[in-house]
């Protein structure tokens, strides 16, 4: 097959991670008989710099242009004393909106190489976590019609609203039915309906769409309840669905209790046109440049565009695990590092993961 890959290297780490990504790619064309081209734009910081702008409009044809998008990270204390829609984080905020990305996949593991550093009590641990929280992330009250500052009654007030529409609903459900398909056929729906409108209508619309999916278990949970299971026993989770707001918080929550920042991958999903592909982190200024970055939240990231963005489920496990068998035999970049272990850096990692490949 081939394919062509929009890389936005963006700022800080994000050159040298996305750089052992990139070799990863390369390695899996290689192997599995494809053709990856790649395409280099600007974002963020470096973008600021070379164009005054966070986000160029040349950058945006080249991301629709492609088949997928690679972004590292953006942003810096550089750029930290613009005006908010001058800034790094608004060219993120601008590519996902240009392409329509409207699910956000961040899949969450308890790789057991790593089960020291995660935050749960090891016998929790020891029953395995491999969720994935499907997000939507282009409504709900983070978008909401009309929002606003007042004075009513002699008070300040602030206000905002949260509304889905039943299209918006059924498109992330039917994402999270199919990303279920493609693991342990599971998903929990999250929200608040006991108190909210908006979640009823959610609850109505996500039981409807489960009609074309009976090969798969749905279950509803409210948000607060949801946010305790995922400490008290997130091995019970598959798929969950959620909106906006509870999946930012959930998705931070799901990802944090891992305790390896560094190790996350995820992917920005639209109908149709390429998906966005990118480690949860950010561009880590305080190593940047110093050959200390975990590219493994990268490599990961790129094995998801290979199993969602290009349908390549036997390439991406393959990349996978690579990754496992790297950290079973040891190495380990400082972030992840544990006594008896080995220590390597950014390149070496990329290239130990690229030798089990
Ligand atoms: P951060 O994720 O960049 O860093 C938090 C901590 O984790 C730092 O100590 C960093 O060294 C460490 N870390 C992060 N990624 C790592 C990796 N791959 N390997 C080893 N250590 C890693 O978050 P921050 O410090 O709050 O933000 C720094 C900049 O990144 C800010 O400008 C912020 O706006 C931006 N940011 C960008 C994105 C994105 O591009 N998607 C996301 C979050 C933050």
């Amino acid at each position: 097959m081939e394919k062509n890959i929009c890389l936005l290297p963006g700022d800080g780490i994000g050159p040298e991670i996305l750089a052992q990504g990139v070799r990863l790619l390369e390695a899996c064309a290689s192997k599995f008989g494809h053709r990856f081209t790649f395409t280099n734009a600007l974002l963020g910081g470096a973008a600021i710099d070379a164009t005054g702008n966070p986000l160029p409009d040349e950058t945006i044809r080249a991301c629709q242009k492609a088949d997928a998008v690679f972004l590292a990270a953006v942003g810096g204390p550089k750029w930290d004393n613009l005006p908010p829609e001058q800034r790094p984080e608004r060219g993120l905020l601008g590519i996902r909106k240009a392409l329509g990305l409207f699910a956000n996949l961040r899949p969450a593991m308890l790789l057991p190489e790593l089960a020291g550093a995660c935050l749960l009590r090891a016998d929790i641990a020891s029953r395995g976590l491999d969720l994935i929280v499907v997000r939507e992330l282009t409504g709900d009250i983070y978008f909401g019609e009309p929002r606003g500052r007042d004075i009513r009654d002699g008070l300040r007030v602030g206000y905002n609203t949260m509304i889905y529409n039943e299209v918006e609903v059924r498109r992330i459900a039917t994402v999270a039915f199919e990303t279920a398909r493609k693991r342990r056929k599971k998903v929990c729906s999250v929200e608040k309906s006991n108190v909210l409108e908006t979640s009823r209508l959610w609850k109505e619309v996500v039981v409807e769409t489960h009609k074309q999916y009976s090969d798969v278990e749905l279950t509803h949970l409210y948000v607060d309840n949801a946010a305790m299971q995922l400490v008290r026993d997130p091995s019970q989770f598959d798929v969950i669905l959620t909106g906006n707001i509870f999946g930012d918080i959930l998705s931070d929550e799901a990802s944090v209790i891992t305790g390896s920042l560094g190790m996350l991958p995820s992917a920005s999903l639209g109908d149709s046109g390429p998906g966005l592909f990118e480690p949860i982190h950010g561009s880590a200024p305080d190593i940047s440049g110093q050959d200390k970055a975990n590219p493994l939240a990268t490599i990961l990231s790129a094995a998801l565009m290979l199993r969602l963005g290009f349908d390549m489920g036997e390439e991406a496990a393959a990349i996978e695990q690579a990754v496992r068998k790297t950290l079973a035999d040891g190495f380990r970049t400082a972030d992840i590092m544990e006594s008896g272990k080995t220590l390597v850096g950014c390149k070496e990692m990329g290239s130990r993961v690229l030798e089990r490949l």
